[in-house]
């Protein structure tokens, strides 16, 4: 018959809905289920909706190169295989691809690195119009692992996501709206407290530990660190990191947009306009240093105050010295800046996500207040952003290196001045006024971030198996 479809004992296939574009398989009719050697077999998600994450070295010859896949679990199942070991293993469903046609299979995920085919065939994946000829190989078209070289450049495929939410608050608005944009996009999304993550520093594979186990692996983390916890939480997600999750905002980025100083320098460098703002160690300069803030009425401002809290205006001169004395007597690092009384007690928050700014709010301080902040009883409301705010907005977020942010901007006569870059950014108020999902633009951007190269593992040894086990009762047939 010559329509039918020969193929040959081992032949290169693709899964386009894992992310692999080429992977030798050797094809057994002896066995019935297909299988797909794989590592770091992790089940996540509720057990209404099961996922499994695992790690693919498609190439036997190079382990370095090895890919993270995720896919719906449709099935556990106890297969035994040719040495005899029986093992319950996930089942997922996953399209195959070999020459032009491409048809649904399922297959059984194990650990068995040391298999020289990472893909095994079995009779339920041979289509009905399919012969296989067991006396030849390759027939099919041949593809490549340099297939694997440009993944980084490409778009990943649309696939689960683990996503860890760092949050101590993980009831407030922003953190449910993250979780439900991420259920909605087909992610799971698990709230972990950062103040109770602990780790393991010097050992070959990166821990993050809570409640006596290693956590498992993320695609990415969303941190929400609140700024009593900056510096354990940076550290947190800096081991995050280096297990190979994706940060949607990096550790560095953070803790530049918290220390308002460095913020002001970085941006200050890309040309990003501002108040001008003077810094000093010693209290001799203090009369210089209202000075070079243009004289008064300045704003003195502790480093690293939030909320309002450590801003004050300080309408004279000698209003400025007795701030300045009294913040120096308690120790306290500020910084004195030019007041921008056109701004009229209002500030602009534009909501960057990626390169785009997706959301801008006008707040208004309360009557006999200068400062905006929504704790303070500042007003929000829609706003119209002109170009030049957007612009400005884009490249201090860009700057700082940060790719969800809120750009706090006063809008002066000379044009927009960025007051602070906000890593965390509330989501409650921009949604409310700008109607808008923002939530859901994060998750959409994370989606286009988590590459699905994995860190090369240089031999680190395998992860414990109590993460795997504990979760696995959750995940029922
Ligand atoms: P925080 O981090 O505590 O919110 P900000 O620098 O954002 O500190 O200042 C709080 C609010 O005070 C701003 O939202 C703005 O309304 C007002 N404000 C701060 N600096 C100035 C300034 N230089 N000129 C005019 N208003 C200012
Ligand atoms: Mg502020």
């Amino acid at each position: 018959m010559s329509s039918d479809f020969v193929i040959g004992w081992e032949e290169w296939v693709a899964l386009p809905d894992l992310g692999l574009p080429a992977i030798k398989a050797k094809v057994d009719t002896g066995a019935r289920t297909s299988a797909l050697h794989a590592s770091v077999i992790e089940p996540f998600g509720p057990a209404d909706r099961p996922q499994v994450r695992f790690l693919i070295q498609p190439d036997p010859d190079n382990p370095g190169l090895e890919i993270t896949c995720s896919a719906p679990v449709t099935d556990r199942r106890n297969v035994t295989s040719s040495n005899g070991e029986t093992e319950l293993r996930y089942v997922i469903a996953a399209r195959l691809r070999v020459a032009d046609r491409v048809w649904p299979i399922e297959v059984t995920l194990t650990d068995r690195s040391q298999m020289a085919y990472r893909m095994l065939l079995g009779r339920t994946a041979i289509g009905e119009a399919m012969v296989v000829d067991p006396n030849r190989s390759f027939i099919q078209p041949a593809l490549s692992f340099e297939d694997y070289r440009d993944l980084p450049r490409r778009q990943p495929v649309r696939r689960p996501l683990r996503i860890a939410l760092l949050t101590r608050e993980p009831d407030n608005y922003s953190s449910l709206r993250l979780a439900e944009a991420a259920r909605t996009r087909g992610h799971v999304l698990e709230m972990i407290d950062t103040s109770r993550c602990y780790m393991k520093i010097g050992g070959l594979a990166s821990e993050v530990h809570y409640d006596g186990k290693v956590l498992p692996r993320y695609d990415a983390v969303i941190p929400r660190i609140g700024a009593s916890i900056t510096a354990y939480g940076l550290a947190v997600l800096r081991q995050f990191a280096s297990t190979g999750a994706y940060c949607l905002n990096p550790a560095d980025a953070i803790g530049a947009s918290r220390d308002k100083l460095l913020a002001h320098q970085i941006l200050s460098r890309a040309g990003v306009g501002m108040p001008m703002t003077a810094f000093a160690n010693s209290p001799k300069d203090t009369r210089d240093l209202i000075s070079l803030a243009g004289g008064a009425p300045v704003v003195v401002k502790l480093l690293e105050s939030t909320q309002g809290r450590g801003v004050v205006l300080a309408e004279t001169r000698k209003a400025a010295e007795s701030i300045i004395d009294a913040f120096r007597g308690l120790n306290a690092n500020f910084l004195v800046q030019e007041f921008v009384k056109e701004a009229g007690g209002a500030d602009l928050r534009c909501f960057v996500v990626g390169s785009k700014v997706v959301g801008g709010m006008l707040r208004t301080a309360a009557e006999g207040e200068f400062r905006s902040n929504l704790h303070r009883g500042g007003a929000a409301k829609a706003v119209k952003l002109s170009k030049a705010e957007r612009d400005v907005a884009r490249t201090a977020a860009r700057e700082l290196g940060l790719s969800v942010a809120g750009v706090d901007i006063l809008r002066s006569a000379q044009g927009p001045k960025v007051l602070e870059v906000n890593s965390s950014p509330g989501l409650q108020g921009i949604e409310g006024v700008t109607k808008q999902d923002i939530a859901g633009r994060i998750i959409e951007h994370l989606e286009s971030r988590v590459r699905p190269l994995a860190r090369q593992r240089d031999g680190a040894p395998r992860r414990t198996g109590a993460v795997q086990e504990a979760d696995s009762s959750r995940t029922g047939t």
